[in-house]
């Protein structure tokens, strides 16, 4: 293959991570996230197919992407997410393969984990932000916290590893649950990670001075663990602390305290073939048209080149000019 220049926009930023939204649809409403009904949905015709998904991540793969993320809206309830797998993982680029992983609240693992697996998905993360029954059903506005258990336990069995969760801390919601997050996940070897809140939600009501920060999140851990910081953070979202002297670890991925904008290596296409160059983008490249003109591979490349070049050196939401985007984060992909 013949070499190429990275991905790299004016700050000097290499972007090797392509996130794909595969639908907008999802099995849960969870309130930091939808509506509890009238969500404006994607129109159909506008859904990339997934011959158009893989063109566009085979350009981005020959491009420099080395990792691929399906996500969502719920990916899994794509009915070909399987065969969109097995498609991405076959391709090919200057690194070899991508890798490719998912991000889901696991409702559809029982069925899919082993044909994921054999398709060559290489890694989970997988959404969970309380252990209550009851808090389940409030927070995601669906009773189906079995089912996201279960989903859990059958990708562990199938051996995926590591196996990450991630739970959005909110107050007065599950932040009293962090300790027994932790205890869950270190009990079972996974990973779990907290996110600070983000104003992706549908509803607008994200309140800076209301959200759950990583200080707080810590000081609430060390009541309960030693948290020693692990070394070698790169351009991963979460920052890692030891638990116990490990080897489990916690993360937190603390976007609006400490922002990790200059290692940002991310890019994200749309369910509808918009790329974004950031959650937070006022902006988007709109790739879908390009290729339905019949745009040759030359032309979409330089599409994602020019998208990055118009990548912002951080996300603003600390400004007082800071908008939140038009989008919720289920129509970006999170
Ligand atoms: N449905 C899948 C899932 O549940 O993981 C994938 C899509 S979901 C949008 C991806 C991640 O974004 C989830 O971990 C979710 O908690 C997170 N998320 C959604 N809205 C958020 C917000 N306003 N702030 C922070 N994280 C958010």
């Amino acid at each position: 293959m013949t070499a190429v220049a990275p991905l790299v926009d004016r700050f000097g930023r290499v972007h090797r991570d392509l996130r794909i939204s595969l639908t907008d649809r999802c099995s849960l409403r969870c309130t930091y996230c939808m509506p509890a009904e009238g969500v404006p949905w994607l129109a159909g015709s506008t859904m990339l197919s997934t011959d158009e998904l893989v063109r566009i991540a085979r350009v981005a793969v020959e491009q420099g992407v080395t990792e691929i993320r399906l996500t969502g809206g719920e990916p899994l309830l794509r009915p070909d997410v399987v065969d969109v797998v097995r498609r991405m993982a076959a391709l090919e680029g200057p690194g070899g393969a991508p890798e490719v992983s998912l991000t889901t609240n696991a409702l559809r693992l029982p069925a899919l984990a082993a044909p994921l697996r054999d398709a060559g998905l290489a890694r989970v993360n997988i959404s969970i932000d309380t252990l209550d029954r009851e808090r389940f059903r409030a927070l995601t506005r669906r009773d189906r916290l079995h089912d996201t258990l279960a989903g859990i336990a059958a990708a562990d069995s199938v051996g995926f590893a590591p196996i990450k969760l991630n739970a959005v801390a909110m107050r007065g919601v599950n932040d009293d649950e962090v300790v027994d997050l932790v205890r869950y996940a270190v009990e079972r070897g996974y990973q779990m990670r907290f996110i600070e809140q983000m104003p992706l939600d549908a509803g607008h009501t994200w309140d800076r001075t209301a959200m759950v920060t990583q200080a707080e999140i810590l000081a609430s851990l060390r009541t309960a663990f030693e948290l020693s910081e692990v070394p070698g953070r790169g351009s991963a979202p979460a920052e890692l602390w030891y638990v116990d002297g490990g080897p489990a670890t916690v993360g937190v991925i603390a976007s609006v305290t400490a922002p990790f904008c200059g290692t940002c290596d991310r890019v994200r296409l749309t369910a509808d073939g918009q790329l974004r160059s950031c959650l937070f983008a006022r902006t988007e490249t709109d790739l879908r048209t390009l290729l339905r003109e019949g745009a040759e591979d030359a032309v979409l490349a330089a599409a994602i080149r020019r998208c990055l070049a118009g990548k912002k050196p951080g996300h603003d939401i600390d400004d007082p000019t800071f908008l939140q985007p038009d989008r919720p984060m289920s129509a970006i992909g999170g």
